[in-house]
């Protein structure tokens, strides 16, 4: 469980199996929710309060984002990685020749998705401190940080004064998936590599907080341990980046994890009304915060949650190093993508529905 939880794992199980009909009804009627709303929120009993919260959760999310939906791209420049996580194809255990691009490589892959019109860019690296230096980060985002209006990092944790080096370089953003809060679960999924400590993985978000960095995403890999007890731990780590990072936003993001080609099976599948459920609890208990809904999902689940919940959508995305610009289709990807329309198709979705496409949502100039 996070850390500063204030209560143990046997605890928050009793707290969601006794969440009742009238609890539920309550929480949902709050003009501002609390933890143990959350709680309630996700709990078993609130499966049957699923139309309630589409239209609770709606309405907070137009209330805080109105029409408009945010559309970004990922552009991995590495699957060099010195981990060895059991569920990902860029741990070192698998032999495959890896890449690692060039600051020439990166910007032509830059150019692509620049002329897809996107002007928001994830830059994802597997962890590998030699090869992929911060010195090295930092010149990326120099050299993009004129070519889009907002860039963030999906990279191996960081000592603060790095994050405020990267954050200084350009970067305004982190994404960090804590993967798992379960402290030994972490330990068996994590055999090797400096991603094996996990006091410094859980704490990644503070430092980039206190570094500057605008925007903190955060998540657990949905399917790894109990979903329910995930998200009572992601509740509470956000509560705590709130009350300790007030001058940046917290952005959350609902990763399913799917089996991959090294053999790993999830041990708890999350079903799609699970998924739901949880993305319409966050919506309602953390209105302010960013939701991200990535192209793990279908296009279907995709419009409909950012309907509903959801205000920032990745379009058109490619997980291998060069796979934008420099045709690299034999490369193994990180994960699989379940949708596979262009940038144009996505918003064409979303302005079907009657909503925004937001490209530029900040301006360094002003
Ligand atoms: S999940 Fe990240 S750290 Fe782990 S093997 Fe994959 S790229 Fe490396």
């Amino acid at each position: 469980m996070f850390p500063e939880l204030k209560f143990s794992e046997a605890e928050i199980r009793r707290l969601l199996n006794s969440a009742t009909p009238e609890a539920i009804q309550n929480s949902l009627a709050k003009a501002k929710c609390n933890y143990f709303d959350l709680l309630n929120l996700i709990s078993p009993a609130a499966m049957e309060f699923l139309p309630q919260m589409r239209e609770k959760a709606q309405a907070c999310r137009r209330r805080y984002y109105g029409k408009t939906v945010t559309i970004y791209a990922p552009l991995y420049i590495s699957n060099s990685c010195v981990n060895a996580c059991k569920y990902c194809d860029f741990s070192i255990r698998h032999k495959y020749e890896r890449k690692i691009l060039t600051l020439d490589e990166i910007r032509q892959e830059a150019d692509a998705v620049r002329a897809m019109n996107i002007d928001s860019l994830l830059i994802v690296a597997g962890e590998d401190p030699i090869r992929m230096s911060v010195d090295f980060l930092c010149e990326v985002g120099s050299m993009l940080k004129e070519k889009f209006s907002y860039l963030s990092l999906e990279i191996a944790p960081q000592e603060e004064d790095n994050y405020r080096k990267l954050f200084e370089a350009g970067f305004e953003g982190l994404t960090l998936f804590q993967e798992t809060y379960n402290q030994e679960l972490y330990k068996e999924l994590h055999p090797v590599g400096p991603k094996r400590v996990y006091d410094f993985r859980v704490w990644s978000q503070l430092r980039a907080g206190k570094a500057g960095m605008r925007n903190l995403g955060m998540a657990f890999l949905l399917g790894l341990d109990e979903w329910r007890l995930e998200a009572a731990s992601l509740g509470a780590h956000a509560i705590y980046l709130q009350k300790h990072c007030y001058e940046s936003k917290v952005q959350f993001a609902f990763p399913r994890i799917t089996a991959t080609d090294g053999g790993f099976q999830p041990a708890h599948p999350v079903g799609d009304d699970e998924l739901e459920l949880m993305m319409l609890a966050f919506r309602i208990a953390f209105p302010e915060c960013g939701m991200t809904i990535s192209t793990r999902e279908c296009p279907e689940f995709r419009d409909r949650m950012v309907q509903l919940c959801a205000d920032n959508m990745s379009a058109a995305s490619r997980v291998t190093p060069g796979g934008y610009a420099l045709l690299a289709d034999e490369d193994v990807g990180q994960f699989t993508l379940n949708d596979s329309r262009s940038v144009e198709e996505v918003e064409n979705a979303i302005r079907r529905n009657g909503q925004e496409v937001i490209r530029k949502y900040w301006d360094r100039a002003l």
